[in-house]
């Protein structure tokens, strides 16, 4: 069997903006994927359906048991022929232990290639509005591990202290005190300026500042805890002019977002651009369930209709050549499920102007003669009038069902802890509303201070069912004028 290939890939420090449009293109492509804790999770939704996600990691790199088993893992699985995306955080030979990787590697024949990743070295001061140089202020910046070698030994601080340049030190919230101290002893003034970045680039980004004088103190406060960069030197001083990514986090109303977690990433988008912040908490879940559908009875059909973009994407899954299409009419419903039909190449021959399912049908008379099949691909949930419509219109329809949606149960404590601090509910479908009722039990005390936002007037009955208030409804009834009627009252 031919040998496989390992492509050795970073990732960028967390905001998945960052990776490399070479990394993701591999990780498209790869059969297995080896990865740790420090990348962005959305990396792996680029993963092919059956791609084999291997977890192997842990936050800082040393270890060596680990580190062995990751080496085996990526030759055994290119010596199965696999193409193997190993992905890690920032780039992988900044403290990434790419090169003993790509040493074992090279030890058993195998080829590879190297993608080099923002590390967080420089990206996450950057995050934090820190320069790690400016004109006049540090003419070079020295990257250092935070962790003592194995043997015990220790950096020699003295000619460490003598640079000029910024000090930055990754893996070293544990030992701040020793690189403090160090730095202290071998002539560093005691008013040097540091700041401490937890998680940067990511949502959870939090940032320390102080001087030698009072930083470990101020640290153990806070409980300062890895994964952290440590940045030493006067260009610290530019953050408070310079802060951008973390900077309105308290002013921004925060918006919770209750949609799938398929669903939910493009949704948040939406309301960030609206000037909200949002919080993802998902209230149900959506699985396909078209495990035994056999594309041959496609042929009996004349007409096919979508009524979602999850619809399009669960059905096109088991279409294996797109010929079985060919002499089918295919009608949708909602400007986004035209755009998920489209994204497989596939132009509808008819868009009602209604977003209703019961358009559908009744424009698929246009395209069919009387007993034509008309096959509907649609949720467990959605309505599906087959009787009423055969009757009106003289055709056969067929309800496909292509994924349930299934309401998550959380407790009550879970919900009342994820909406602190919330100043928007958002409900995309009276699914999420019940969901959400049943999760409280059916008691909404702690909300008092959280405005209601219903899509539209389906949800807004379900949610007066249960005696919830209305405090916005959408004007156009989609994700998007959720969105937009938000923006406008924030
Ligand atoms: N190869 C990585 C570094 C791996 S060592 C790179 O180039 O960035 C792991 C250390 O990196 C962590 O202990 C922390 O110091 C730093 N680190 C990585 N990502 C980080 C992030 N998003 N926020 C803060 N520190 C991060």
């Amino acid at each position: 069997m031919d040998k496989g290939k390992v492509y050795i890939i970073g990732a960028g420090p967390g905001d998945i903006g960052l990776f490399t449009l070479k990394g993701k293109k591999c990780v498209e492509e790869a059969d297995c994927i080896v990865y740790d804790r420090l990348i962005p999770d959305e990396i792996l939704d680029f993963a092919k359906k059956n791609a084999e996600l291997i977890y192997l990691g842990k936050e800082n790199t040393e270890g060596g048991l680990i580190q062995d088993e990751i080496n085996n893992t990526l030759v055994q699985k290119a010596l199965e022929g696999k193409t193997v995306a190993r992905v890690k955080g920032g780039d992988p030979f900044v403290f990434g232990r790419g090169g003993e990787e790509i040493l074992s590697l090279i030890e058993h024949g195998i080829s590879f290639e190297i993608i080099p990743g923002i590390t967080s070295s420089i990206s996450v001061p950057a995050y934090a509005g820190i320069p790690v140089t400016h004109r006049g202020v540090a003419r070079s910046f020295h990257v250092f591990t935070g962790h003592t070698m194995e043997n015990g030994e220790w950096h020699d601080f003295e000619p460490i202290a003598k640079l000029e340049g910024t000090l930055v030190f990754l893996m070293g919230v544990k030992n701040l005190p020793k690189i403090v101290g160090g730095l202290l002893k071998n002539g560093k003034s005691m008013d040097t300026p540091v700041a401490i970045i937890e998680k940067g680039a990511t949502e959870n980004q939090r940032v320390t500042t102080g001087t030698f004088n009072n930083i470990i103190d101020v640290a153990e406060a806070r409980g300062v805890k890895s994964p952290a960069v440590i940045v030493i030197g006067d260009t610290v001083k530019f953050r408070e002019q310079f802060r951008w990514f973390d900077k309105q986090d308290e002013s921004k109303k925060k918006v919770l977002v209750t949609r799938d977690s398929i669903q939910a990433r493009e949704f948040s988008e939406k309301i960030r651009k609206a000037g909200a912040e949002a919080s993802e908490l998902p209230l149900l879940k959506i699985e396909g369930c078209l495990e035994t559908f056999n594309p041959e009875i496609l042929e009996e059909y004349q007409v096919l209709l979508f009524n979602s973009p999850n619809g399009v994407r669960f059905f096109m899954e088991k279409i294996k050549d797109m010929r079985s299409l060919g002499n089918l009419k295919i009608g949708v419903v909602g400007s986004k499920t035209k755009e998920a039909l489209e994204s497989f190449r596939i132009y509808p021959d008819f868009v009602p102007e209604k977003y209703m399912v019961s358009e559908l049908a009744k424009e698929s008379v246009k395209h069919t003669g009387p007993g034509d099949k008309v096959l509907v691909v649609t949720s467990d949930i959605s309505p599906c009038e087959e009787e009423e419509w055969k009757e009106a219109y003289g055709r056969e329809y067929h309800k496909l069902v292509a994924y349930r949606t299934g309401k998550i149960k959380y407790t009550k404590e879970q919900i009342q802890k994820a909406i602190k601090g919330i100043n928007y509910i958002t409900f995309l479908s009276s699914s999420t509303v019940e969901s959400f009722w049943e999760s409280m039990e059916g008691d909404l005390s702690g909300t008092e201070n959280i405005k209601f936002v219903s899509i539209g007037p389906v949800t807004t009955e379900t949610m007066k069912k249960f005696g919830m208030r209305i405090d916005l409804e959408a004007l156009v009834y989609d994700a998007h004028g959720v969105a937009e009627v938000i923006g406008g009252d924030l």
